[in-house]
């Protein structure tokens, strides 16, 4: 996916604007009134990389979520290595998930739909993996996450053409949907579920050239060409839920598209104690959730710890590294997400 504008960087330039407009002789006030700003602000960034990792550990996440079972298939997903759309790695992928819903009691199906190789021109075909429960029950619900893998980790400061087996950006949404698979059926009778992982998420090879979003747009425009008997309530979308430090904001698009979901399923957690889902608007992120809200008008949010591993000046960034490894993921993030997920969903 691709950050758009960072809340941090956002409230900076804005109280810089308005210092702008400050007279010279008020200017000192200003400047005062700016450091102490700054002060407040890089010491709530400073509480907060910690704060959520802290909670977040000490959660207890009640049975039958298992933290160590979804790690475990964070692990399986990652062994079959770099995943990218349209490769014999992402074909593996779809037999193991195929073979794993279909053992869990869903319908599936690949979506197939061909898009130009941006790197050969050829032709080449991708798919969409749909798993369904119960598709005619009156209340449906939408869970999503991209399966593909970017074919490079280009913001590896190191080895930007190094190997990326991209276990929180393409893993944990598989891992997280993967874990939540065993407890749909004890959903209540009239919820029903697709769990939808979208290919050609990031088949970004050259920023700027490429496109993101192939799969949920084709699924978006499928959708409207082809509406379900029972349309989806809402839906959500899974992005980057594995970070060992969890802490999961509103995001800026989930709040404008689809607010009363952003604030039910923030609320769940709040009511269950879970502290890494933190009320606040923090990144602008587009990701899938954008062409299913503007094209199939689902309103769908994406749950996403963009602070991988933690906000701050000097911290480490694996997004789009070599270091988007499992090591650098938890089960009980994992879990801690599923057990929301889940949950809300039991109180639908
Ligand atoms: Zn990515």
């Amino acid at each position: 996916m691709l950050l758009m504008l960072d809340q941090v960087m956002q409230s900076e330039s804005q109280s810089g604007q308005r210092g702008n407009a400050f007279s010279s002789i008020r200017f000192a006030i200003a400047l005062v009134a700016v450091v102490a700003i700054a002060t407040v602000a890089a010491w709530q960034i400073g509480s907060r990389s910690a704060q959520p990792a802290i909670k977040s550990a000490t959660l207890v996440i009640p049975p039958p979520y298992d933290a160590d079972r979804a790690f475990g298939y964070l692990n399986q997903i990652c062994d079959i290595g770099p995943r990218p759309s349209a490769t014999a790695a992402m074909q593996r992928q779809q037999e193991l998930l195929t073979d794993f819903f279909e053992k869990r009691g869903g319908k599936v199906e690949l979506q197939k739909f061909n898009v130009r190789h941006p790197e050969t021109g050829q032709a080449v075909e991708l798919a969409n993996l749909i798993a369904r429960w119960k598709p005619n029950s009156p209340k449906r619900f939408l869970l999503c996450a991209h399966y593909d893998t970017r074919p490079f980790p280009d913001r590896d400061p190191v080895n930007p053409k190094g190997r990326f087996v991209g276990a929180n950006d393409g893993g944990s949404g598989v891992a997280a949907l993967m874990e939540l698979a065993n407890h749909i059926h004890l959903l209540p009778a009239d919820v029903g579920v697709d769990i939808v992982l979208f290919d050609g998420e990031e088949l970004v090879y050259r920023e700027g050239r490429d496109n993101y979003f192939l799969g949920s747009e084709h699924f978006a425009r499928d959708y409207v060409a082809n509406p379900p008997k029972v349309p989806y309530i809402g839906g959500i979308l899974l992005d980057m839920v594995g970070d060992k430090e969890l802490a999961i904001y509103y995001e800026r698009n989930s709040w404008n598209y689809a607010r009363e979901l952003s604030k039910s399923v923030f609320e769940k957690a709040k009511e269950l104690g879970v502290e890494a889902f933190i009320p606040r608007i923090r990144h602008e992120i587009r990701d899938d959730h954008l062409p299913l809200n503007q094209i199939a008008k689902i309103p769908t949010i994406d749950l996403i710890d963009f602070d991988y591993p933690r906000p701050g000046i000097g911290a480490p960034r694996y997004w789009h590294t070599t270091q988007d490894v499992p090591e650098n993921c938890s089960g009980h993030s994992l879990a801690t997400v599923v057990y929301v997920v889940h949950q809300w969903l039991m109180s639908q």
